[in-house]
């Protein structure tokens, strides 16, 4: 049986008009995720009898359990069966619920996987909207968006700490293994690249165009990702892009892809480049998991992670830098990127490679730590991870230039970063 449902059943008006909205903090009732509670979400293929088609249960408390302000650790978990259903398509499905879910009036959704973040307005709250209500939109707007893949869907909230950490661990197990995925393809055997424009309700003019060595900066959606997601949706915002004449092999600039990025862009971006973040480097959104910028005293780049909420290096903290560069625009000196892709082996290899790498956050070395010593080893310098500075050394270029002497850091032999 197909179920078909056209109403969103949620107490506040809902639709593509109020994505962009903000909820500011004092306006905030409930708060989730953001770096200050854990919280992630996951779409999972589960079996047809596991499912109860519409079911939505909150484990833990709910809105009346909590005062104007306050926090609560979040875990969203969709679960989805069906003939057609397939374990690549839950990246996907899982995708949507950043758009759908600020689609409700007075509601904020900010990233994605286990960086995702949730603000709950107290207009919102004084309409009635509950966290059951996040489940009754996933169900509602999945089936309607993809119900040709799936027959049923349930979800399951969790708001205890406890609970939430303990899925937190099984979330983060399949998003690596979704990552890996991708691993042993290259860009120069690869002939199709695919777009993707989800992002262009807040972002106009980025497009994200991603290879198999430089997955989404969202980190949500890979090379494989994309192209299911053509797949599933031939006139989609995951477009095939045949990346036709080289331009430029170093950078990573192809014809076809900038002839896509003209258009999709409509004429305000002509050309990037994929491996650089010097030279005419991707457009960047909102939602990118790390930010690199270049550090010339240092004669290298830095890149900071979402959750990271401290200063850093190149004068600004991620929100900041988040809130400059991720207009959709091209920024040189600034690029944002996936955590996955740091470990890419076209990571901007057209500014040096991953020895260009001066400072990160201690979080996200310790995140990426064993793919990080594995790279260290295939670029012949395998204590490179030692050798990148993070918050420990200092959080300006003056504080870590003198680490990075001491160790021999490789920036400060390489050529100029600035050309
Ligand atoms: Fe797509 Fe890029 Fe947005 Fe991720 S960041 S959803 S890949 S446009
Ligand atoms: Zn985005």
């Amino acid at each position: 049986l197909k179920v078909t449902i056209t109403e969103v059943p949620v107490p506040v008006s809902y639709g593509p008009a109020f994505e962009g909205e903000r909820v500011r903090k004092d306006d905030v009732y409930l708060e989730c995720g953001g770096g200050k509670t854990p919280c992630f979400e996951l779409v999972r293929i589960a079996e047809m009898d596991d499912v109860e088609d519409g079911k939505v249960e909150v484990m833990g408390p709910d809105i009346k359990d909590v005062q104007p302000g306050d926090r609560l650790p979040l875990g969203v978990v969709v679960e989805v069966a069906g003939r057609k259903m397939q374990e690549d398509y839950e990246p996907i499905l899982e995708r949507q619920i950043h758009h759908l879910v600020n689609y409700a009036q007075g509601v904020m959704h900010i990233g994605q996987r286990d960086i995702a973040w949730y603000r709950i307005g107290k207009s919102a709250v004084e309409k009635g909207f509950t966290l059951e209500h996040i489940g009754k939109i996933l169900h509602a707007k999945l089936h309607q968006d993809f119900g040709a893949i799936f027959d049923k869907c349930q979800v399951k909230i969790y708001t205890e700490e406890d609970k939430v950490k303990e899925l937190l661990g099984v979330a983060q197990q399949m998003y690596k293994t979704r990552d890996e995925r991708i691993e042993g393809m290259t860009d120069e055997t690869t002939e199709i690249y695919y777009s993707c424009t989800l992002c262009q309700s807040f972002a106009p003019t980025h497009v994200c165009v991603v290879s198999p060595e430089r997955t989404g900066l969202c980190g949500a959606y890979n090379w494989l990702d994309c192209k299911a997601s053509y797949e599933i949706n031939p006139t989609g915002p995951n477009q095939p892009v045949a990346k036709g004449e080289t331009l430029d092999e170093r950078y990573g600039n192809w014809k076809g892809v900038n002839e896509f990025v003209e258009q999709a862009s409509r004429g305000a971006v002509s050309s990037y480049n994929f491996y650089s973040v010097v030279y005419d480097p991707m457009t960047t959104c909102g939602c990118c998991e790390c930010i690199a910028a270049v550090l010339p005293m240092c004669n290298g780049v830095m890149t900071v992670n979402r959750e990271y909420m401290g200063m850093t290096p190149c004068g600004m903290k991620f929100t900041t830098l988040a809130g400059t560069i991720g207009g959709g625009n091209v920024t040189p000196g600034f690029v944002g990127h996936s955590k996955y892709n740091i470990t890419q082996r076209k990571f901007i290899v057209g500014d040096g490679g991953l020895k260009r790498l001066v400072w990160m956050p201690k979080m996200l070395k310790e995140e990426i730590r064993e793919r990080l010593i594995k790279r260290g080893e295939e670029i012949g310098i395998p204590n490179l991870i030692d050798m990148i500075a993070t918050e420990e050394q200092g959080v300006t270029e003056d504080e870590i230039l003198p680490f990075l002497q001491e160790v021999g850091h490789p920036a400060l032999e390489m050529e100029s970063i600035l050309g």
